[in-house]
């Protein structure tokens, strides 16, 4: 092929996947890194574990058929930050540390007295990203080390490497102005003579494809990202000595952007076809002389691709593109690595599951047929549609009893009394003195709870045993709480290995996977729970432990639950229903345990939400059902109980944005929310949007080890009363303990009763 400058393009390729994981099939990378900051690990054996686990991810793909594999996918931490050294545009906070790597580390977790950068998430996916901080004084220059030497190793290993980088425009779109300079976006112009430098430094190392990524195309985050794409990449690809050039797009659907790609001379784009859709790319003229990579096999859910219906899409695409790579719809970063590992996934199951391992295959299966034909690869299709109609006749799939219930499901079963009556209800049950004093769920995870946990899981104590160490520790935390005086306890959560997985471990339609990890950020990993079937709950989840709690006080001890849009968001989802179908099924679960609760005398729920702004979507045309539905949901959970049953919710954040008024109509009876960190001012957003329902504003900052002196939390009470007045508010810190050690917390816990009693006579 040649394109319009007259430059030899490189051949297309027809067999990719976007990215891949690199934490490592058994985390090798997290355990190396953390040994490295603890000083366990040598800088040597950190790179040679990084290293190899490169050479094992591009031998897997050359083995699975691909022709061209992605390079510098690997990260000691994160791409973004990756990409913030390699522009050179570090804040200069962290120019002290003079070797590279530990200057890297510094940027992404602190050091004693340097702040990192700030994490947040990474699209609409839970992986979370640093957000490189652009300041007036911010010099943008390329530093392909990293780069090169991937592509170098890759290339000597006989790897038809593919370097990715994240593209000038994404990169600018997630960064923050600081120090008073202006939007990041303004200074792209000055990111393509560093991303030019690549190219040409790419070229000479002897690369054939570059992929570019420009996920942030799919957002609506700036007016003209369409124009701001076109004129970065028809600059780009007017230079000559290049690689060829594929822009990805990816995690929805680029619209018109994608016709300003199609006009820049750029050799290939690939788009999601799993969240976006097929008549944007077959309705977008200029795409006959580039490759399209197709993602049609789902990169970020585990669920096993219908070849057939996949096919079918890459031929209705034929027309369109000049050639066709079949691909994944996004990096695999957002999956596990292989079903390999579960060994106890029952037959039916597996067969509908695809981790990485499996994705990597069924896109060479695709590109085999595409050019082959079908019938070549007649035993994997076959093998497909006997899973597949195994999922769809599945009983765990439909279950009339669940499928009743919401069917039956009225406006009534949502809605509660007015606010007002249920607090006078809540008043005469409850009886609690003004500015009431309370914490959000869990205490410090102990090295107890984590042997116990652990002791279970390998057999050496039975479930009675550790029933009797967790009501050990729950007994402590009672008396810890009555002793600094608070007044609503709770239990401390010390059985919950994670709030999501706890519950989804209890309820049919859930499967926990046992090795299933994903990256969260940097070195930290989660297991989301797989949901697969309808969700009913076979028994109580939390009455036992509640109620024990309960025995041991006579101050009221708050139940403690997830919501459903929180498990939905922490999990992978069905893809055969609507996301808002699944989290009505999760509300009538978590329903039933609230009145479970109440009948055990628990007079006090909590329902925790911090995700609710998490599942926001992309395009903002989306937002207004989402939020309609994630409200019904969380009303559907909670509006079982009676009034005098006081229903309480938290939130992890205070920029509330465009979730306020979502909040508002949560009607939760007290919301407790992030507010220390932004000296309370999120009360008085809360009360423009209308919110007058109590609120328990976190008064002080959990994240970090420091303890808030009695003084400062009684100044935030103070500036709390202005706003709320003392008949709504509560004192709270502004999450769970968990993290924090014992020390800290009744240090932080005293300081904050001590404030509370300081001001009960004044107001
Ligand atoms: N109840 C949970 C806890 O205290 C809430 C955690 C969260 O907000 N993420 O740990
Ligand atoms: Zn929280």
């Amino acid at each position: 092929m040649s394109d319009t400058t007259g430059r030899a393009s490189a051949a297309p390729f027809t067999t990719t996947v976007l990215g891949t994981a690199r934490i490592g099939p058994r985390r090798e990378l997290k355990r190396a890194v953390e040994g490295y900051w603890a000083g366990r690990t040598s800088r040597a054996e950190l790179e040679e574990t990084a290293a190899e686990l490169r050479r094992a991810q591009w031998r897997e793909l050359v083995d699975a058929g691909h022709d061209s594999v992605p390079v510098n996918t690997f990260s000691y931490y994160d791409q973004v930050l990756d990409t913030a050294v390699m522009l050179d545009a570090l804040p200069d906070r962290f120019a002290g540390a003079d070797d590279p790597l530990d200057r890297y580390f510094a940027a992404a977790r602190g050091t004693a007295d340097i702040a990192p950068l700030e994490m947040t998430k990474w699209f609409d996916t839970n992986y979370h990203y640093l957000v490189p901080e652009i300041g007036p004084s911010t010099a943008f220059r390329l530093q392909a080390d990293k780069i090169l030497a991937e592509v170098a190793e890759a290339l000597e290993a006989g790897v038809p490497a593919r370097p990715v980088v994240v593209g000038p425009v994404t990169f600018l779109a997630l960064s923050k102005p600081v120090d008073g300079a202006g939007t990041p976006l303004g200074r792209l112009d000055e990111l393509v003579p560093c991303y030019r430098e690549l190219l040409a430094e790419l070229a000479d190392a002897g690369v054939g494809w570059v992929q570019i990524d420009e996920p942030i195309l799919v957002t609506d985050s700036a007016a003209d990202l369409g124009s701001m794409a076109e004129r970065v990449y028809t600059s780009l690809g007017a230079e000559t000595h290049r690689p060829s050039i594929v822009v990805a797009t990816y995690f929805g659907d680029p619209g018109c952007r994608l016709t300003s790609l199609s006009r820049t001379p750029i050799e290939g784009i690939a788009v999601d076809l799993i969240e976006g859709s097929l008549e944007t790319v077959s309705g977008t003229p200029g795409l006959a002389d580039k490759l399209l990579v197709a993602g049609v096999v789902d990169g970020r859910n585990v669920w096993r691709t219908d070849l057939d219906k996949a096919l079918g899409t890459l031929g209705t695409l034929l027309g369109s593109a000049g050639s066709i790579a079949v691909s994944t719809s996004c990096s695999t970063l957002h999956v596990p690595y292989t079903l390999a590992a579960e060994d106890d996934l029952d037959a039916g199951l597996r067969g509908w599951l695809a981790f990485a391992s499996e994705k990597f295959r069924e896109v060479s299966v695709l590109a085999g047929a595409l050019r082959d034909g079908r019938a070549a690869h007649a035993v994997a299709f076959t093998e497909c549609k006997t899973a597949l109609a195994s999922r769809a006749t599945d009983p765990r799939l439909h279950n009339p009893a669940v499928r009743g219930r919401l069917a039956a499901i009225t406006v009534q079963d949502a809605t509660r009394a007015p606010a007002p009556e249920r607090a006078a209800a809540q008043r005469e049950r409850l009886d609690l003195p003004v500015l009431p004093t309370t914490t959000i769920g869990s205490y410090p995870q102990t090295s107890a709870i984590r042997l116990a946990r652990a002791s279970l899981r390998a057999g050496e104590i039975d479930a009675e045993e550790y029933r009797s160490r967790m009501r050990s520790e729950i007994a402590d935390v009672i008396e810890l709480q009555e002793s600094i005086g608070l007044d609503v306890l709770v239990h401390g959560e010390p059985e919950r290995n994670d709030m999501v997985q706890y519950f989804a471990e209890q309820l049919d339609g859930f499967f926990a996977t046992a090795n299933g990890w994903v990256q969260s950020y940097g070195t930290r990993c989660v297991r989301p729970p797989i949901l697969f079937g309808d969700v009913s709950r076979p028994q109580p989840m939390t009455v036992d432990w509640t109620t024990y709690a309960q025995s041991l006080t006579d101050k009221p001890v708050k139940g403690m639950l997830t919501g459903p849009v929180t498990i939905l968001a922490w999990s992978f989802v069905r893809d055969d229903q609507p996301l808002s179908e699944s989290a009505f099924q999760i509300a009538l679960a978590i329903r039933d345990e609230t009145i479970d609760l109440e009948n055990a005398g628990v007079g006090i729920i909590q329902v925790d939400e911090p995700a609710l702004r998490e599942l926001l979507p992309l395009r903002d045309a989306d937002k207004p059902e989402y939020l309609a539905w994630a409200v019904r949901a969380f009303r559907l959970a909670t509006c079982g109980v009676r009034d005098d049953t006081q229903v309480h919710t938290h939130l992890c954040y205070s920029e509330f944005g465009e979730v306020i008024g979502a909040i508002a109509e949560l009607d939760a009876d007290v919301t407790s929310i992030e507010a220390a960190r932004s000296h309370m001012e999120v009360l008085g957003v809360l009360d423009e949007a209308g919110f007058r329902n109590a609120v328990g504003p976190g008064v002080y900052d959990i994240h970090s080890p420091r303890v808030p002196d009695t003084q400062e939390i009684a100044e935030s009470l103070r500036a709390a009363l202005e706003t709320v007045g003392p008949a709504r508010l509560w004192v709270n810190p502004d999450c769970g303990l968990k993290t924090r050690t014992t020390g800290e917390v009744v240090a932080s816990l005293t300081n904050l009763v001590a404030a509370t009693t300081q001001l009960r006579p004044e107001v």
